[in-house]
């Protein structure tokens, strides 16, 4: 522990960012990250506890109290090792991740938690700045070769994991660019596609091989998912060139809403507006972009996906953004007592939030109404209450009477999850799907990662259904040490 006053002596500072109104002329980042001075003061809040919940807290495990404490005392390169000993992309997550950690912190209990997302921040980029992430090639090859279909954090840790320990891996990936949802989904404000670059480049130079372009499955893939593939791959080919096969293919398949009149033009899926936005970022020709210009916008979904509309839409210049939840607005603030260390449910306004958008939740969508040339032109919708059932006991939600109102849409952008992953791919391997639909796995004991076709493992949201990045990569590192194990009989990956 660093500075055994420090808890009581500083307060939390946030990172800095620059203005709504400024950062939302360009599509860069706009989040500074700590200066070496502020880091060290927010490493020294940390209490070292004798429990260290915030580890707990963290999908991958952090071991957060080291790194404070290392980065008080300004030893940066011990803190970059100890970070990157759990987290194989810590820049991912230091930018993108909603710090469950924080809400886990013992500080977080009666002041504001460590700023730990912060300090990893710091961490990661000045270990980039200095020139100390490396590649680190395997000391000896094990000739097993490995496929990992899905370029996204993943199939990215998974394959990582795997080339370290000396096998050959190629992953497939079906769009243009590696990286999943990182690259076309999380726009590039709040995520740089450099980030994913380098990382790219460092797995090539540890012996990973990327081929993009390319499906792997059987079948041809449905609405509202990117495919930019250009060749096609037979999931018996892969299984008979490879000794073993992992499918980090993500949950792609969003959930609509098929209420009267959406089949208008207007009406589009959150990856239909999103991924084409950080093409044109990435310097593509696109053609017929949807565009949020000069348009009323509804964004019907509370979640990152929802936000990201928002924030892309005000970057075009919509006339005015609104974004439905048809949750009730959740407290403002959680009453800990009841919720620490647990992910608690509160209202959470998002740097796009902050850009500027009407957010009214209880709403239901009942009808899309049109301009008679076929053109979505407005939405009828409906106040909601949710109620318990007297008899199953079970919330219901009901119509408040009366309470049906329009308002004006010419772009409606759903963002109400991911139902599954696109069945195409896991029928091509004939794996068997658990009940939401997703690749059957466990995660704990033996067979852990396993599908019930030999040799096929299975991990990140294709696994365990629509998620987050710090999950995506613990699942990828697990995988890979099953995998490891498989092939080995023995392994020294971490679990
Ligand atoms: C818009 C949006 C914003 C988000 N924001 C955040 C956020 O801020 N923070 C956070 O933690 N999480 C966020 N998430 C969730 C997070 O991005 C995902 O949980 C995470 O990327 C899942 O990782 P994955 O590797 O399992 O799958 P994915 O990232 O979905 O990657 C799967 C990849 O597999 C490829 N693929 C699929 N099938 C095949 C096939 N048959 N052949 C070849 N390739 C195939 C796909 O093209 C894709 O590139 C967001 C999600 C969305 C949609
Ligand atoms: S990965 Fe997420 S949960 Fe883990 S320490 Fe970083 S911010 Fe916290």
């Amino acid at each position: 522990m660093g500075k055994i006053t420090g808890f009581m002596e500083y307060q939390r500072l946030e990172e800095a960012a620059e203005a709504a109104a400024s950062r939302k002329q360009h599509w860069r980042e706009f989040v500074m990250h700590l200066t070496d001075e502020q880091a060290k003061v927010q490493g020294a809040r940390c209490m070292d506890c004798g429990i260290p919940f915030c580890n707990n807290g963290c999908p991958v495990n952090n071991i957060i109290p080291d790194f404070n404490d290392l980065v008080y005392r300004q030893d940066w390169r011990a803190a970059l090792e100890v970070l990157h000993s759990t987290n194989n992309f810590p820049e991912f997550t230091g930018r993108v991740c909603p710090a469950p950690c924080e809400a886990a912190c013992t500080l977080n209990i009666n002041e504001a938690p460590v700023g730990i997302k912060s300090i990893e921040h710091a961490i990661i980029d000045k270990g980039w700045a200095e020139g100390w992430v490396v590649p680190q090639p395997a000391a000896a090859k094990t000739g097993k070769k490995v496929a990992v279909i899905g370029s996204g954090p993943a199939g990215l840790a998974c394959a990582q994991q795997l080339a370290r320990v000396g096998h050959e891996v190629t992953v497939f990936e079906k769009n243009d660019r590696v990286g999943g949802l990182l690259r076309y989904g999380i726009p590039d404000f709040k995520m740089e596609k450099s980030h994913i670059d380098r990382r790219v480049a460092q797995m090539r130079d540890e012996g990973v091989q990327f081929r993009t372009g390319v499906l792997v499955a059987k079948g041809q893939i449905d609405g509202g998912v990117t495919n930019w593939a250009k060749e096609k791959l037979d999931p018996e080919q892969v299984l008979k060139d490879f000794d073993a096969v992992v499918l980090a293919g993500g949950a792609e398949q969003p959930r609509d809403l098929p209420v009267p009149g959406r089949e208008l033009k207007g009406i589009h899926f959150a990856m239909e507006f999103l991924p084409p936005q950080n093409k044109v970022v990435a310097g593509d020709e696109v053609r017929d972009q949807i565009l949020a210009t000069g348009k009323h916008v509804v964004v019907i979904g509370g979640g990152d996906t929802g936000s990201d509309c928002v924030g892309t839409s005000n970057r075009h210049g919509a006339a005015s953004v609104t974004q439905f939840e048809l949750l009730p607005q959740p407290p403002v603030q959680e009453n800990k007592e009841l919720t620490w260390p647990y992910w608690p449910i509160k209202l959470r306004t998002s740097s796009s939030h902050e850009e500027g958008a009407a957010r009214d939740w209880s709403v239901t969508t009942k009808r899309f109404n049109g301009d008679g040339k076929g053109n979505v032109k407005s939405l009828t919708a409906a106040r909601v209450e949710w109620k318990k059932d007297p008899q199953t006991g079970q919330t219901k939600m009901v119509e408040v009477e009366g309470s049906e109102f329009e308002l004006a849409a010419d772009l409606v952008l759903f963002a109400m999850g991911f139902v599954a992953p696109v069945a195409s791919v896991l029928e091509g391997f004939g794996v068997d799907r658990d009940p939401r639909g997703n690749a059957r796995a466990v995660t704990q004991g033996a067979g852990s990662y396993k599908t019930n076709v030999d040799k096929v493992f299975a991990a990140g949201d294709m696994r365990r259904g629509q998620s987050l990045v710090v999950w995506a990569i613990r699942e990828g590192r697990q995988c890979a040490r099953a995998v490891d194990e498989t092939l080995m009989g023995t392994s020294t990956l971490p679990r």
